[in-house]
C-alpha cells in the first residue's frame, strides 16, 4: 500500500450537462466519467476546496 500524502486526491463535482446529473470523484482522474444516466461525458462544476475560508 502506498498512501503518500503528496499523492492527495481532491474532490470534484462532475455534472452532466444533458441531465444534471451530479457526481463527485477524485482528482487525478484519467478522463472525466460518461453519465450513468444518458452516456454523455460530464463536465467540471465546481472544485470542492476543503480548505476553503470565507
Ligand atoms: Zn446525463
Amino acid at each position: 500500500m502506498d498512501n503518500g500524502d503528496r499523492s492527495k486526491r481532491e474532490p470534484v463535482e462532475v455534472i452532466c450537462p444533458k441531465c444534471r446529473y451530479v457526481e463527485i470523484i477524485y482528482f487525478p482522474v484519467e478522463d472525466l466519467p460518461l453519465c450513468p444516466v444518458c452516456q454523455t461525458r460530464m463536465s467540471i462544476q465546481e472544485l470542492l476546496d476543503e480548505g476553503k475560508s470565507y
